[in-house]
């Protein structure tokens, strides 16, 4: 495996799917995109079923649910302008590019994501940063989309360079699978591009401790020196970490390499994801499983968006408040 594998015949020819299911993958990859990168391709040959599931494809996501929906988090009516969401009065999202190192087959921004979608045109990118600095309530940037590191350092240097200069964004964000899933762009252009004044974190998005190689232990640390804040967050997948071992594994595997558990998410009902899905009352109780057995820093908070661009809720804390869950023993 030595090039990103972009297809069902590529993803035989490496040996990761039998071929006989090549033509019924061809039907997939034309509604959504593959790419396994050669290193998650050799980390799935080692590791199996936690790592596969998350990245290659299967014929059920032609099939969808009654209750999946192509946009499951409703970000189009807080879209003031292309690249742009702001559902949140403090910070809105800056989405540069809408391209992906690998396409994870849960990702809730299926229906958006592909290797040649939405890089903003230098208009549109100029009318974004114009968006932020003309909004003052917003204290802060998340770069998400797609993937930011995906972008040349070039590039991500001068989209940096003009938020920090922007004086009310407070704390810029970074949300990526590049560590993991690509932990070979992260060169010395790319860390000078991270480096900055104002104050950053940066938001890995990785789901089994097997993900963590070697080659993305070399980057986080660089990722670190560079005075970025390390955050973790994760989607809670069935056969990928829905057991008490798979996130404590997880969890402390983030903590060894400086990424601090930020949020465990259930998963959004995208379109063909049905496979993935784990209740959110079993959610609870795998990390009730963990308390108080399992250090504090590796605790991530559990959300689930709300229906219609509610938003962000975190789990668990009505059941608390209601007294209709038994607490959680601390000790
Ligand atoms: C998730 C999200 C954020 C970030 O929320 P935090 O709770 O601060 O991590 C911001 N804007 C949008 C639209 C989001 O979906
Ligand atoms: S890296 Fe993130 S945005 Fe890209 S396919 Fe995976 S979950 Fe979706």
């Amino acid at each position: 495996m030595q090039r990103t594998m972009r297809s069902a015949a590529d993803l035989a020819e490496a040996g990761l799917i039998a071929a006989a299911e090549v033509p019924a993958l061809d039907q997939v990859a034309q509604r959504y995109s593959i790419s396994v990168t050669p290193l998650l391709g050799r980390l799935i040959a080692e590791h199996g079923p936690p790592l596969a599931r998350q990245y290659l494809p299967e014929p059920e996501e032609l099939v969808t649910a009654p209750h999946e929906m192509d946009d499951p988090t409703a970000d189009a009516p807080f879209t003031p302008l292309k690249g742009v969401v702001h559902r949140y009065p403090d910070r809105a999202l800056l989405k540069p590019l809408l391209a992906c190192p690998v396409y994870c087959r849960f990702c809730f921004r299926r229906e958006a994501v592909g290797p040649d979608g939405g890089l903003l045109t230098e208009a549109e990118l100029e009318a974004a940063l114009d968006w932020f600095a003309r909004t003052p309530q917003v204290r802060e940037a998340i770069l998400t989309g797609g993937d930011p590191l995906m972008l040349s350092p070039r590039r991500l240097e001068r989209i940096l360079t003009r938020l920090a200069a922007i004086p009310h964004l407070e704390v810029l964000r970074i949300h990526s699978r590049v560590p993991v899933a690509d932990p070979g762009r992260i060169d010395a252009a790319m860390l000078q591009a991270l480096t900055l004044d104002r104050p950053l974190y940066l938001c890995v998005h990785a789901n089994h401790a097997a993900e963590f190689s070697t080659e993305s232990a070399i980057a986080l640390r660089a990722l670190h020196g560079t005075g970025a804040v390390l955050l973790g967050q994760s989607v809670l997948l069935r056969g990928v970490n829905d057991s008490p071992a798979a996130l404590e594994g997880l969890f402390r595997t983030m903590l060894r390499h400086r990424v601090k558990p930020y949020y465990l998410h259930q998963l959004d009902p995208a379109p063909g994801t049905a496979r993935f899905h784990v209740p959110v009352e079993e959610g609870l109780a795998l990390l009730r499983s963990l308390r108080g057995r399992v250090t504090g820093l590796a605790w991530p908070t559990y959300v689930q968006e709300r229906p219609a661009g509610g938003g962000k809720f975190p789990l668990g804390m009505e059941v608390l408040l209601s007294g209709a869950g038994q607490p959680p023993r601390d000790g």
